[in-house]
């Protein structure tokens, strides 16, 4: 994805690169090419001034010639050798001072009479020059004038021709008689030229270039010569019958610089002067705007780069730090949220354990008041057994009574004094039974002492001694010796009553009665063991779930209220003990309370 993107871009900026570099080099060009028009355009200007003002200079010496005064006397009378060799000799020093190439005289007919090279190779004395353009201009009585190779010299030359009158002061309608003629050499200018690294050509009005700093183009024309055109040079034997042919036909390496140009008319006859400025030159200036373009467009693109990549650079650091305070803010916020869940669970913790709190002292009374509730129930069941118990030793009181007012009356002090013996003896066994339902019936709680186990077991069947008298249960009854715990002397003693009561009852209606009462002492666990195992049924099954809970009972409501056993648990409880139940592999039910043993100087008392 981002591959593409950059391949895109990179697409993008070399077309807007190539684009930049072509639009540059074209307009470059142009430029390039205005400006080389204008310096063209103004070096055309020198040149043609340059040429303008030969050809002026010129311009009036054939007619100034005219006037000369031989030239009247060689044309009407040509026979005159005289005249006509001071006229050549003349015409000589005058060519000479003048630097023309040429001086010479034609007659009407274009034969020439006198000329400047009388005494040369080449003279042009007696030469027909009638199919010249310049003669046959003059003859008319106009100037001519005429750019072409001489056929009898061969050197290529500007021609002035002047018509010459019969009189000095031409009157109106004179014919001339003759033709005065200079001709001039143009080829300095090409000299002039050479120093100009673009071609310059001078070309006639026909297309043909005859001058130029470019030797190899000279007598051939810009284009193909029109047909009218080649009749005429064929006519005036302008280039010494030289075959014209164009530029383009030369071959490639002599046509070079050949091509746009830019041109002025110069002189009379219609030529143009040419200069073509090196394309190559334009090409090249045009290629260095190109490169300059191209090497603008490359540190653009680097500082384009370097600015992306500096920009880039600052967004990942402002993401990067945008993540980190928006890590640093999730985090703050799920400090605050934990805190919160914490101080709630903090505060539902504070709050059950408040509850906790009311809960336990709730229990704890709730405890106190089944103690007491069961304290008085066993009260109430044992009110039946002691008002038999407490009935015959206040039977017993009253007969020792009755019988003591009887030995009295017969003097029988002795009698009296034993029968008073037993009252005592049988009021003092009344006041123990009554002390220790006394002592049952308090609330307990307040004495923490070290509790002889024995003596508790001891008191406790003592106390349930008439039931098992009455249903005529045996206790059997193995202890080793005094064991002693820390904990409430009566409510020990009411457990035991309790258990040992409830095994009363299971054993009430078994074929064989018995109540084992087994003390030990579990060294190991530093414990004492009290077990109160019965011959009875055992505990049922649907029982054993609901033993220790409160008003649970399987008895009748006189006889049970089903609290017995869930306050002993929690008597035993009370002080860091245990009392648990189970059926005994030999048949009946047997409970276990577990004390911890009262700690002595050596360790145990068992
Ligand atoms: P209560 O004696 O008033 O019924 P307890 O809490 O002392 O109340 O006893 C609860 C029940 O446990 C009794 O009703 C009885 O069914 C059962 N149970 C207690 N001791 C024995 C035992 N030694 N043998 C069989 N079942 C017993």
């Amino acid at each position: 994805m981002r591959a593409r993107r950059n391949l895109l871009i990179l697409t993008l900026f070399l077309a807007a690169t190539l684009l930049v570099c072509g639009l540059t080099y074209r307009i470059a060009l142009g430029r390039a090419e205005s400006d080389q028009r204008n310096q063209a355009a103004a070096q055309l200007q020198i040149a043609a001034l340059d040429l303008e003002s030969i050809l002026q200079k010129y311009e009036a010496l054939p007619f100034a010639l005219g006037f000369q005064s031989d030239v009247r006397q060689v044309l009407q009378h040509p026979e005159d050798a005289l005249s006509v060799d001071r006229l050549n000799r003349a015409f000589k020093t005058i060519q000479q001072q003048s630097r023309a190439v040429n001086i010479f005289m034609l007659n009407r007919q274009g034969v020439t009479l006198a000329s400047s090279n009388w005494d040369e190779e080449f003279s042009y004395v007696g030469r027909d020059f009638g199919f010249r353009p310049y003669f046959r201009e003059a003859i008319l009585g106009r100037a001519g004038r005429f750019y072409g190779i001489g056929n009898i010299s061969s050197e290529p030359g500007y021609f002035i021709a002047q018509p010459i009158y019969r009189r000095q002061d031409q009157a109106e309608g004179d014919l001339p008689i003759g033709v005065m003629v200079v001709k001039v050499d143009l080829a300095e200018f090409e000299h002039t030229w050479r120093s100009s690294s673009d071609p310059i050509t001078l070309t006639d009005a026909g297309g043909v270039v005859f001058l130029s700093n470019r030797p190899e183009w000279k007598y051939h024309s810009l284009q193909a010569l029109s047909a009218p055109v080649q009749r005429e040079l064929e006519g005036t034997h302008q280039y010494a019958d030289l075959p014209i042919t164009p530029v383009s036909t030369l071959p490639p390496a002599l046509q070079r610089g050949f091509g746009t140009h830019v041109s002025r008319p110069v002189g009379r006859l219609g030529w143009q002067l040419m200069l073509f400025p090196s394309q190559a030159r334009m090409q090249r200036s045009a290629m260095l705007s190109a490169m300059a373009a191209a090497l603008f467009m490359v540190a653009l693109a680097i500082s384009l780069l370097a600015w992306y990549q500096h920009r880039r650079r600052l967004q990942e650091r402002l993401a990067s730090r945008n993540a980190l305070r928006r890590a640093a803010e999730e985090l703050d916020q799920k400090i605050a949220q934990r805190t919160e869940e914490l101080t709630a669970a903090n505060q539902a913790i504070a709050a059950k354990y408040a509850k906790l709190q009311q809960t336990e002292s709730l229990l704890r009374t709730t405890q106190d008041e089944l103690v007491q509730a069961g304290k008085l129930a066993m009260l109430g069941q044992m009110a039946a057994g002691m008002t038999h118990e407490l009935n015959q030793p206040l039977a017993a009181i009253r007969a020792f009574a009755d019988n003591s007012v009887k030995f009295l009356a017969r003097g029988q002090a002795a009698q009296v004094a034993e029968n008073l013996e037993h009252i005592s003896h049988a009021s003092a066994s009344m006041g123990k039974i009554i002390g220790q339902l006394k002592g049952f019936a308090r609330k307990s709680g307040e004495a923490v002492a070290a509790v002889d186990l024995r003596q508790a077991v001891e008191a406790s069947v003592r106390l349930l001694s008439s039931d098992f008298e009455k249903q005529g249960v045996e206790a059997r009854i193995t202890m080793p010796g005094p064991v002693h715990v820390t904990g409430d002397a009566v409510r020990t003693e009411q457990v035991i009553v309790n258990l040992l009561r409830n095994a009363l009852d299971a054993v009430e209606e078994a074929p064989q009665q018995c109540v084992c009462v087994v003390l030990e002492v579990d060294a190991e666990r530093q414990q004492a063991v009290l077990r109160i195992r019965d011959s009875g049924a055992g505990i049922a099954d649907e029982v054993a779930p609901h033993l220790f809970e409160p008003f649970f009972t399987t008895k009748s409501s006189s006889k049970g209220l089903g609290l017995g056993l869930a306050i002993s648990s929690s008597i035993v409880q009370a002080m860091n003990g245990q009392l648990s139940a189970h059926n005994h592999e030999q048949g009946g039910a047997e409970f276990v309370v577990r004390l911890p043993l009262l700690k002595t100087e050596n360790g145990s008392d068992g």
